[in-house]
């Protein structure tokens, strides 16, 4: 398929590559096995196994993890710009048209069907056709401006993940950290006022973690105890409401290093080296989809008919590893990336529909999702169908054959998805 992938900042990779955000929810290629024990998967809280997508990550996820770990380590620094690096030279050898510093704006519509997406650069206004949009905004920009119906994120949220809603952060990268004198992690510190909507109150989550001489500095807006109340004063699809936080952020990021220099031993001679460009979520706003995925269906493992991976949803995983003594995944199903009521338009990532909002954030879970996403372009335009009409079978065969593991022999043979079938 002519494929265009059009990118507003001036790489791609989003959080994980410009947005700075080192590792974190990633997983190492390979099997994971209940009973024999490898180093090669991590270890969640309270020891359950960190394998976000079961039984181990496939297709252009697995080749991209191989590809990325060869050139970089691990959770460390140096993975944002190897994972730009590694998703475009995937893109280029795969023969994607790449259009970065490009804003897409609107769809183009032709009744409650998108044709298409505006966008705008430095040559002006331009309109690119497509048989199939696929919306990896995050926040769903283009399925909400086709006037698809949206879940907005909820305060009550919070009391399932903490992440949410919305989970607003930016990463900054500190240097001159002297780390022989440095012993303690947080700085009191009064954050900024925003606009009377909340405050950045003191270094929330920062990270001062010693890779090299460095370190990250993720500073969130998030207040200090619970309950958990500025994140849901924000609305992350509001173009106001993020220039105000973007800026307030920003302000607050270099004068906390300031407070640093001046009060904690080793940060004497700290200094910002660089912040992400964007402000990142691990929520927000996303489409209603023809199928609402829940934390109830990860955390009781639920299955799908029309599944494209198997999930551990990291709450989901603490129940059920931890609490129930029997690790869940659950199917994700084709379905959450279908908008209700708009055709041509698929939506994937955070902007795939999910309660809370945070549900299907995972790094690689996401990646499952864009391969699933555009497998499923490329059929229902080579079918001449709509996405929501796809055979879904059909899908899910070629995620088969791309590695994905949709379930055990006898589950396959229950969706007719055996050998013989
Ligand atoms: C501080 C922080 C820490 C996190 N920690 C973890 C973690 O430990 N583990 C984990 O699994 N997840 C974590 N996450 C969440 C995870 O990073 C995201 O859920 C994941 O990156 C979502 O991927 P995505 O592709 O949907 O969105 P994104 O990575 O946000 O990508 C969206 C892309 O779309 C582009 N874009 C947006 N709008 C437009 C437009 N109108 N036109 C053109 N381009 C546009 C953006 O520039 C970006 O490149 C964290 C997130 C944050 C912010």
């Amino acid at each position: 398929m002519k494929t265009l992938l059009i990118e507003k900042l001036g790489s791609i990779g989003g959080i994980w590559g410009p947005g700075l955000k080192p590792g974190g929810g990633t997983q190492a290629p390979g099997p994971y096995s209940e009973t024999e024990k490898s180093d090669r998967y991590d270890k969640g809280p309270g020891g359950y196994p960190a394998i976000w997508v079961y039984p181990e990550i496939a297709g252009i996820s697995k080749e991209f993890t191989e590809r990325l770990e060869k050139i970089s380590g691990v959770n460390r620094l140096d993975q944002a710009s190897a994972v730009s690096y590694v998703a475009t030279m995937m893109l280029k050898e795969a023969g994607v048209d790449l259009l970065v510093s490009t804003y897409v704006t609107d769809p183009i519509m032709d009744g409650t069907s998108v044709r298409g997406v505006f966008v705008e650069n430095k040559s002006g206004r331009g309109a690119v056709k497509a048989k199939v949009v696929i919306d990896a905004t995050g926040e769903a920009d283009v399925a909400r401006r086709a006037g698809a119906p949206a879940l907005y994120p909820k305060e009550i949220y919070n009391e399932v993940d903490g992440h949410s809603p919305n989970g607003f952060g930016i990463v900054a990268i500190v240097g001159g950290i002297d780390w022989s004198k440095y012993s303690g992690l947080r700085a009191d510190f009064p954050g900024r006022d925003i606009a009377g909507r909340g405050t950045t109150r003191g270094a929330f989550s920062a990270r001062l973690s010693p890779y090299d001489n460095l370190s990250t500095f993720n500073v969130q807006l998030r207040d200090p105890e619970p309950p958990l109340l500025d994140y849901a004063k924000f609305n992350a699809g509001d173009g106001k409401d993020i220039s105000l936080l973007e800026t307030e952020m920003r302000l607050y990021i270099f004068e906390l290093v300031q407070h640093y220099k001046k009060t904690v031993p080793g940060c004497e001679n700290a200094f910002i080296v660089s912040i992400s460009p964007y402000l990142g979520l691990r929520g927000g706003p996303c489409i209603e989809g023809e199928y609402v995925f829940t934390l109830d269906d990860a955390k009781a493992g639920r299955r799908f008919d029309d599944v494209m991976y198997l999930f551990g949803e990291n709450r989901a995983l603490q129940h059920t590893c931890l609490k129930e003594g029997k690790c869940k995944w659950v199917d994700v199903p084709y379905r959450v990336m279908i908008p209700k009521k708009i055709d041509g338009l698929l939506a994937v990532g955070r902007s795939a529909s999910g309660i809370p909002d945070t549900v299907l954030r995972n790094v690689m879970a996401v990646q499952h999702m864009g391969q699933a996403g555009g497998t499923a372009a490329a059929l229902a335009i080579k079918n001449r169908v709509e996405v929501r009409s796809l055979n879904v079978k059909e899908l899910q065969r070629k995620l088969l054959e791309a590695g994905f593991y949709l379930g055990d022999e006898s589950r396959l043979k229950e969706l007719r998805l055996g050998n013989k079938s």
